[in-house]
């Protein structure tokens, strides 16, 4: 049963509401995250908490535990100064900022004209219903140094070393 700190592959696939595919993971190599690190988005994490190997599960996430809501004022533009002198700008360029309540937002930069960069701070599936087809492939105990890097290694997990 899944709980906090298992290492859990899974299958899934990602629909929005129109039934359009947005995501889903490799035919090959199911999916691996770390339960209960906030890795995979809230209504997600919580609908597959206590599921066990073999349970396929349809999930519907609202905005609020998925992506968030879209929020207007996050699309905005911003003057050139705000950015590094020393990057070329570009269209589809992150950028990390802090918002008016502290919490880091991830702007990406959508074109630029001039002086005036347009970014957006949404997510690009902020305000959509996410539809999840999820079926639990494996699920074992952590080791001490995924908890520690607080990701999954091996098969479908992280790869940096
Ligand atoms: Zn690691």
């Amino acid at each position: 049963m899944i709980k906090k700190n298992d290492v859990v592959n899974l299958n899934y696939c990602l629909k929005n509401s129109k039934g359009e595919e947005l995501d889903r993971s490799d035919k090959d190599q199911p999916f691996a995250y770390l339960h209960g690190m906030g890795q995979v988005v809230p209504g997600l994490e919580k609908a597959l908490e206590g599921l066990a190997i073999g349970d396929k599960k349809e999930v519907t996430v609202s905005p609020a535990e998925g992506y968030g809501d879209f929020v207007p004022t996050l699309k905005t533009q911003v003057e050139r100064s705000n950015f590094p002198k020393d990057v070329d700008i570009k269209p589809g360029m992150q950028f990390e900022a802090e918002a008016e309540d502290k919490r880091r937002i991830i702007f990406e930069v959508i074109s630029i004209e001039g002086d005036k960069i347009n970014i957006d701070g949404n997510h690009p599936l902020a305000g959509e219903t996410l539809h999840f087809s999820v079926e639990v492939m494996a699920i074992r105990e952590a080791t001490q140094e995924e908890l520690t890097h607080g990701h999954a290694h091996g098969e479908g997990g992280a790869h940096h070393h």
